[in-house]
Formats: structure tokens, sequence, C-alpha cells
């Protein structure tokens, strides 16, 4: 049933069986699904997707699990909308917003949690488990809920409430770690490997990064089967953008979309930017560094794939920026005010970048661009609270009304 012939090592080639593995044995690469891409090419078609449900399930084919019995909450297929007024403001000519705030628990982890607590339950565990930021965590409370699976789930003990709130709703075991992702992150390497759960980002994190994939198939289905010319990423792992990547040339191999030179632009914080810190200074190493951002979903110092964000950054002739926390919170009202849509600070991070990369000349002015908005400002509201008007408050009648003098004369 399944297209994937094998978890591959990136660095070495070598090749494992399909199991809860993540590091190789002989080189400690990290492993990476492999596909049958003649059979998918044989498999696959347009119509054939256009025909299905409109979830992630749609591109099964490029997806790694075996079976057709998913854990889902019907993630995925969010809009893709023109951003005619945010592009103008910034002077894009053919801009586009990618809305992965409407997602079962609003943001696109759903689509990575989707995928690997459906490989988990495949495989046989019983519990689900995760190092999160923030997002991650009430994904995986939500779908290990939805999939009767037992939760740990682990985050900074600093988190925002709306993402403490967003989890413990599902009635997780919760666990607040004193101390930052990175502390969490190694915490919970340690964990996994004496207790037999399915870690999503860790020991199942080959299948886990794969959901990141169909927000690039979706992006080139919903703008007529083909890709952008260059798309801004949020980064806080780099997986995320490496799978946008990965995804669009997997589109072009099996025949989906025409060739096309896409260029990937990386979007980070100020108070945590390995990545963008690594682009401007030319090298292909980073430094860790302790993250001190109100972004707090993309605060990671020691991202697992960036290495790997910062080569598909050059390979595609792309680039990278970073917002401070102020520009964050104006990349959040410009984008509400423009469009409408209330995104959390990582939409922030996106939408102060995409400025910088359009006023540097960094991007295209008229190029199709694609910008990824990755979870809801509904999350993140003390980021915003203090920099609103107020709400005008009357009596009920008229005459209050018309004295607070809202309407122009
Ligand atoms: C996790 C997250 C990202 C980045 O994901 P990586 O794959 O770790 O780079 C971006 N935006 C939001 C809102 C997230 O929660
Ligand atoms: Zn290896």
């Amino acid at each position: 049933m399944s297209w994937v012939k094998s978890l591959k090592c990136r660095e070495c080639g070598q090749e494992y069986e399909k199991t809860a593995k993540y590091v190789c044995e002989f080189c400690f690469g990290p492993l990476e699904a492999a596909y049958d891409y003649e059979k998918i090419k044989k498999d696959i078609s347009r119509e054939k997707i256009a025909s299905r449900p409109l979830n992630i399930w749609r591109y099964r084919e490029l997806l790694p699990v075996e079976g057709t019995t998913y854990n889902t909450l019907e993630e995925g297929y969010t809009p893709l909308i023109r951003a005619d007024r945010l592009g103008k403001e910034l002077g894009l000519s053919n801009l586009y917003i990618k809305n992965d705030c409407a997602n079962p628990t609003h943001s696109f982890k759903d689509r990575v949690v989707a995928v690997a607590s459906t490989r988990a339950l495949e495989l046989g565990f019983d519990t689900l488990a995760c190092a999160s930021t923030g997002n991650l965590a009430n994904a995986v409370a939500a779908y290990g809920a939805r999939g009767k699976l037992k939760r740990y789930v682990f985050i900074p003990s600093d988190l925002e409430k709306g993402k403490v709130i967003g989890s413990l709703i599902y009635d997780p075991n919760l666990i607040g770690v004193k101390g930052n992702y990175d502390d969490v992150n190694r915490l919970c390497s340690e964990i996994a490997g004496k207790y037999k759960w399915a870690f999503v980002n860790i020991n199942m994190r080959p299948y886990y990064a794969e959901g990141s994939k169909t927000l690039a198939f979706e992006t080139a289905e919903q703008l007529g089967w083909k890709a952008p010319d260059q798309v801004v990423v949020p980064v806080a792992s780099g997986s995320l953008l490496t799978k946008i990547w990965k995804g669009t040339q997997e589109f072009i191999k099996v025949g989906l979309i025409p060739d096309k030179k896409m260029r990937v632009f990386a979007a980070q914080a100020s108070g945590c930017s390995p990545v963008t810190t690594a682009y401007k200074a030319k090298t292909d190493t980073f430094r860790p560094v302790k993250p001190n951002t109100i972004a707090k979903s993309l605060a990671i110092g020691n991202p697992a794939d960036g290495y790997y964000a910062l080569k598909t950054i050059s390979d595609t002739d792309g680039g990278a920026e970073m917002a401070t926390d102020e520009e964050i919170v104006e990349g959040i009202k410009l984008l509400a005010r423009t469009e409408g849509i209330f995104a959390e600070t990582a939409g922030g991070v996106t939408v102060a970048c995409l400025k910088k990369l359009a006023e540097s000349g960094a991007l295209n002015p008229k190029a199709l661009t694609v910008a990824y908005i990755t979870g809801t400002g509904l999350k993140t509201q003390e980021a915003v609270a203090d920099h609103l008007k107020s709400v005008t408050v009357i009596q009920p009648n008229m005459e209050a009304f018309e004295a607070a003098h809202l309407v122009p004369a």
C-alpha cells in the first residue's frame, strides 16, 4: 500500500526500516522518508487528487504512512488568498497569503502531527509525546485525544496563556519545564531514550517532518498546478522551510507541475535568528543562541534542521531576514489591517521580513510570491494587547453614540 521505500540517511544514504528511528547508526545523520517516485508517478494524477476530500490526505502517495486509516481532524486545504492590499503597501504586485490559522488547532502543526500520530498508531504506540514551543503542544494534545493515545506534552514553563489552555483543554499530561525550548528538547531526547513513546518531533521526526510538504502541495494545487516564484517561510527548527522546498520538487518530479526555479526565503525573529545570522555572515555553520523574543513559537536557539535550511536558501538563490519585537507587532497589525487575518507572533515575523525583503530588493516585486502564515493571533494576544486602540464605551443611547464622534462630520 505504501509508496515509501525506507528511511534513508540524508548524509551517507544508509537505508533503514520504517520504524521509530531518526538518526543514522553509522554517521549520526538525520533519517528521511525515501519514496518510490517511479511508482508514484504512475499512481498519482491531478484528477485523482482533485476527486479526494479537502484535507492533507489527498496527497497520500507522498506521505509516509502505510494504510488508509488516518488519525485526522480534517487538517489542511487551508485558504490561499490573494493579498493585493498588503502587496500594494509592500510593493509586491503578485502576492498571496497561505493562511494556516484555519487548521483544527489553528496552526500548521496539525499537518505534521496528523502524519506522525497516524504513523505512531500504525507502529503500535500507545503514547504520543513532544517537545514543543507551543503550537505543537496543542496539536499533540488534540490529535492524541482523537487517536485515544496517552499524551505527554513538554513545554517551556513561560509559554503564552492561550497556548497553555489550548493544550490543557484536551487533558494531556502537560509538563512545564523551567528552561527554554532547547532545554525542553534535551530533556525529551533523554526521556525518548528511556520510555517507549512516540515523540512526534524526536523519534518520529522523519514522519512528522513530511507533513509540512502538504503546505507546498496545496499551494501548487491552489495556484492552478504551478509553483510560486518565491516563498517566505518562518523558521524555528528549519524543518518547515526545507519541506516546502522538498514538496515542490516532488510535485515537479512526479509530473504534477512544470519545472520552475523557486526561491526560498527564511523569516526569523532578531531575538532568535541563528539561521538568518549565519546566512548574512555567509557561513554554513551556525552558532546556537539563547532566545529572547516575543515570537515564542519560533524560539529554537539550536535548530535541528538549521544546516539544511541554510543549504536550501543558498541552493535556491533565496535569502533571509529577521524582525525585532517591535517590527513583529507592526507586522501582525499590518496583516490584520490590510487583509483581515489575525496572525500570531510567527506571522508577524513573516510579514515583517516580507516587508524588509521587498524593501531591500531581495524579492522580485512582480514575481508570484507566497508568504506562509502559520498560526493564529488568538493564541498570542498578550503580544499585541498593549498596542491597540481601546474600546469606546458609551451609554445605550443615540446622544452618547454621537457624542463619541466616531462618525466623520
Ligand atoms: C513550529 C512553527 C513554525 C516553524 O516550524 P519549524 O518546522 O520548526 O521550522 C512556524 N510557525 C509556527 C506558528 C510554528 O508553530
Ligand atoms: Zn548516515
